[in-house]
């Protein structure tokens, strides 16, 4: 969706809220207006006495307002006017009458409405249908009826991105030139009947560059692309999910061939359940999408793809030949991939010739593109804040830290106990890193706060890997808790900054037992993403028995470092009380600590 769309809609938004609310606000007043006109006082007269004083033929006269209950009546003898409220005016008004018929004297006066009461009417009868009018208009423009789908979906004519902005991934490139070509000659494919991929899903973490390679695949084929992200979906009325994939397909029906684009689509694709609500509106969602797919023809040359970051959540319904049968997995960057990928992000900025791509390379294993992209691009903010002439390697390094951990934060005022707990905590990440044969070198410890850190250890870059070795996890277990180990250790106490450490070193030991089959008693069994009838198979405990395992590795990782903190206790008093004196310690500071 354009930017001005986008404000056009965030007007309409704001006017309805406004005149909803004060509709409701003028009800509110108006009612409590009228109550308080129609409140009792000294003067009133109860109804049924009303009723008598009229059997009794004691009244001279009664006046009334249309459209109120509260009227005024005059009695015989009584210097002063009374007030009565009557709970069906018609029937009183005919009460009367009839008396008047017998040949009692009663005035009987009927006034107009006041203008307020006619207001408030008027504005009480509206709101009902303002509501409606809104609410109409809501759901209209969600549906995207408002202008033939512009609201939900974004349409490129004209993709510019192509294969060559897309750097490293050249395997994946190369499954992908069958597409573009099918997407450029289909009569070819068709000719020889051949049958071409429908849905391909792309999996591969935030940042790794699928919707880079999807626009890419159109701008190739120079073909409509049409994109949708399955978050969308999520806080969508009942049944407007499925009618929007209708309309996404629709659309993509015309402009074919083209290429429709499903971002995210675990948030609409996940395993179907048969519970009802929010989940079963995501059925309907997903049970679309699939009648759609499988109801191409041969002539519709038409290619969705899909991106995910969790393949193993989705439906298998989805997987299906004919469905998204193909998956490419997309990596992270590796050396010559993230080598590429700064080339390709520098071309417009103004590098010093000190700066060494390779070297930056080297040293961002495990960085998806996106990432390398922006710390290019906070690289050239910060040389422009520091009035370089050109990008240097000081800001380079400056970037790194502030993609990786956050933008330093000097002016968060810390106390003297916080500043030693922050210290005794990376300290202790950083002792037991170096005793550890599988860590890498440590690069920098700060307790500067950065980002939502109060403190970080940095370590120098691991070379690209295939593989992580069982050991490896498990010396990776004790330097995560040695932060925490440290704190227990020294300050007797524990402190809620360690909560980071231990979500990443429960995820791994997780990982260890379910999906690598790390652990010696439960054998090489991939548990996850296990419906509960398939688990049931491993018998009717197995929950526990993986939560057994988890916590066995999460407690001797921590045993581990405690025990190895209590053997380096001096080197931990050292770096720690350095760091309080002088809040950052670099590479070589630190490795001749342990030297002497
Ligand atoms: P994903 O869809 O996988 O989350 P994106 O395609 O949105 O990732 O990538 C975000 C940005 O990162 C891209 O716009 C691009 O600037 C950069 N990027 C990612 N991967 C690459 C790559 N292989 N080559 C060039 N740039 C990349
Ligand atoms: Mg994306
Ligand atoms: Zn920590």
């Amino acid at each position: 969706m354009n930017n001005n769309k986008k404000k056009q809609d965030k007007k309409l938004w704001i006017i309805l809220s406004i005149l909803i609310v004060i509709a409701i606000i003028m009800a509110i007043v108006l009612f409590f207006v009228l109550k308080n006109k129609d409140k009792k006082d000294d003067t009133t007269l109860a109804y049924t006495d009303l009723i008598k004083e009229i059997s009794y033929g004691n009244i001279e006269k009664v006046e009334m307002t249309v459209g109120s209950t509260s009227i005024k009546v005059k009695i015989k003898n009584q210097e002063e006017e009374k007030s009565a409220i009557v709970p069906d005016t018609e029937s009183f008004i005919s009460l009367i009458q009839e008396k008047v018929a017998e040949g009692n004297e009663i005035e009987l006066i009927q006034n107009p409405k006041s203008f307020i009461a006619q207001l408030g009417a008027t504005i009480v009868s509206f709101l009902p249908t303002l509501i409606m009018v809104a609410l109409f208009i809501m759901i209209y423009k969600m549906q995207g009826l408002g202008d033939k789908g512009k609201v939900y979906d974004e349409t490129e004519r004209k993709m510019t991105i192509k294969f060559d902005d897309v750097a490293g991934l050249e395997e994946e490139k190369q499954e992908m030139i069958e597409i573009v070509d099918f997407l450029k000659r289909p009569e070819k494919f068709a000719k020889m009947g051949a049958r071409v991929p429908r849905g391909v899903l792309l999996n591969g973490k935030p940042g790794t560059g699928k919707t880079l390679i999807a626009k890419a695949i159109a701008g190739e084929a120079n073909v409509p692309f049409i994109s949708m992200s399955g978050s969308e979906f999520i806080e969508m009325f009942a049944g407007l999910g499925a009618s929007r994939v209708r309309k996404l397909f629709d659309k993509a029906r015309k402009l074919a061939p083209c290429i429709v684009f499903i971002d995210e689509i675990d948030a609409i694709g996940s395993r179907r359940t048969t519970n009802s609500g929010a989940e079963s509106e995501n059925n309907q969602t997903l049970n679309q999408l699939l009648v759609e797919m499988d109801g191409f023809s041969s002539e519709e040359t038409i290619i969705v793809l899909a991106a995910t970051n969790r393949p193993e959540m989705l439906d298998k319904a989805l997987l299906r030949a004919g469905r998204f049968d193909r998956q490419i997995t997309i990596p992270t960057p590796d050396l010559k991939g993230r080598l590429e990928i700064l080339k390709i992000h520098s071309k417009e900025k103004k590098l010093s010739d000190e700066i060494n791509l390779e070297s930056i390379a080297e040293d961002t294993a495990g960085y998806t593109g996106a990432e390398l992209a922006n710390i290019l691009n906070e690289a050239a903010i910060i040389a422009t804040i520091n009035k370089h002439d050109e990008i240097e390697n000081a800001d380079i390094e400056e970037a790194v830290k502030k993609v990786t951990v956050g933008l330093e934060k000097r002016t968060r005022k810390y106390s003297e106990k916080d500043k030693r707990l922050t210290a005794y905590h990376e300290a202790g990440h950083a002792v037991v890193s170096r005793y550890l044969p599988t860590q890498t070198d440590v690069k920098e410890i700060s307790i500067i706060p950065r980002g939502v850190a109060g403190g970080y250890t940095m370590y120098k870059s691991d070379d690209d890997k295939y593989y992580i070795s069982k050991t490896e996890m498990k010396e990776k277990l004790i330097a995560l808790l040695g932060g925490r180990a440290a704190e227990k250790l020294v300050l007797d106490d524990i402190s809620t900054g360690a909560s980071n450490d231990i979500e990443v070193a429960t995820q791994i030991a997780r990982d260890m037992v379910t999906k690598y089959g790390m652990s010696d008693t439960l054998g090489p069994i991939d548990f996850q993403g296990k419906e509960p009838y398939e688990m049931q198979m491993f018998g009717e405990n197995i929950g526990d028995k993986i939560g057994n395992e988890v916590k066995a590795l999460i407690d001797e990782a921590y045993k581990n470092a405690i025990n190895m903190l209590k053997e380096h206790r001096d080197k931990l008093d050292l770096i720690a009380e350095t760091l309080i004196k002088q809040e950052k310690i670099n590479e070589a500071q630190f490795n001749e600590m342990f030297e002497k």
